[in-house]
C-alpha cells in the first residue's frame, strides 16, 4: 500500500490520521488508561497492566488493574500478597493462574533486585518472568517515553494486511516497522493499530467497507470482508 495521497513530506501523519478518525475519539487501550491514570508515570503500573492485559479484553484489563492497585500499588506491598489473592483480584483476565505467579515472582524481584523500580532497558525487563520483548517495548515507551514499537497481534497482521511489512511474526514486524515508520510514532501507534484491529480491521472479516484504506489496501491473507 502506498503510504499516503498527501503530498507532506511525512506520509505516516496522513495515515494515522485516517486511522485515529477512523477509531474515533472516544478510544483508548487499556494500559493507556492506566498510564493516564496517575498523575505521574509509573513503569510499574504499567508493567503489572500490561501482563494483565495479554490476550485479555480491555474492559476486564482495566477493571483487574484497578482491583490489583487498589490493594497494592509497590512492588514491596504487592510482593507481600499471595498469588491466590492475587488470582482473585486479576481473575477473569486471560491465564489469571499464570499471570498471578508472574506478577509475584516480578514483584519478589523488584523488590529484591532494583530497590522495588522498574528498570529501563529492554535487557533487564525481558529477563522477568513473562515479559517479551512486546511488553518490554509498552513499558519503556509509556513508562519511560523511550521511542519502541509494541507489536501484538493487531498491529502484526495490520501491518502485513496494509502491506506495509511482509512478515511471519510479531518481532520481523516490529524491525521491518522500525525501517520504514518515523521514530515520532513508534510509541501512539500500538494504541492507535490496536484500537483500529479492533473496531475496523478485524481479526475475521475485517469491515474493509468502512475502512479508510479499501480502494488502496492489498487486503493481504484477507478471504472473506464485511
Ligand atoms: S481495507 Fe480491510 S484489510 Fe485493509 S486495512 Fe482496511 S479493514 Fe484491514
Amino acid at each position: 500500500m502506498r503510504t499516503s495521497k498527501t503530498t507532506s513530506s511525512d506520509p505516516w501523519s496522513g495515515v494515522f490520521h485516517r486511522i485515529t478518525a477512523a477509531i474515533g475519539e472516544d478510544y483508548t487501550a487499556s494500559v493507556n488508561r492506566v498510564a493516564a491514570s496517575t498523575a505521574a508515570t509509573d513503569p510499574f503500573r504499567i508493567l503489572i497492566s500490561t501482563i494483565i492485559s495479554l490476550r485479555t479484553r480491555d474492559e476486564v484489563t482495566f477493571a483487574a488493574s484497578d482491583r490489583l492497585f487498589a490493594r497494592a500499588d509497590t512492588p514491596a506491598t504487592m510482593g507481600t500478597l499471595d498469588t491466590a489473592e492475587i488470582q482473585r483480584l486479576v481473575y477473569p483476565a486471560g491465564f489469571y493462574r499464570n499471570k498471578a505467579r508472574q506478577i509475584s515472582e516480578i514483584c519478589t524481584i523488584l523488590t529484591a533486585r532494583y530497590a522495588g523500580v522498574v528498570p529501563a532497558t529492554r535487557e533487564e525487563l525481558t529477563a522477568f518472568p513473562g515479559v517479551g520483548r512486546k511488553t518490554a517495548n509498552l513499558v519503556l515507551g509509556l513508562g519511560f517515553g523511550v521511542p519502541a514499537i509494541c507489536v501484538d497481534i493487531h498491529v502484526h497482521r495490520i501491518a502485513n494486511r496494509l502491506g506495509w511489512t511482509s512478515t511471519t511474526t510479531p518481532e520481523q514486524s516490529e524491525y521491518a516497522l522500525m525501517e520504514i515508520v518515523p521514530r515520532m510514532y513508534w510509541i501512539p501507534m500500538n494504541q492507535w493499530l490496536v484500537g483500529f484491529g479492533q473496531r475496523v480491521c478485524t481479526p475475521r472479516s475485517p469491515r474493509c467497507s468502512a475502512c479508510p484504506f479499501t480502494a488502496e489496501c492489498p487486503k493481504r491473507g484477507v478471504t472473506t470482508t464485511r
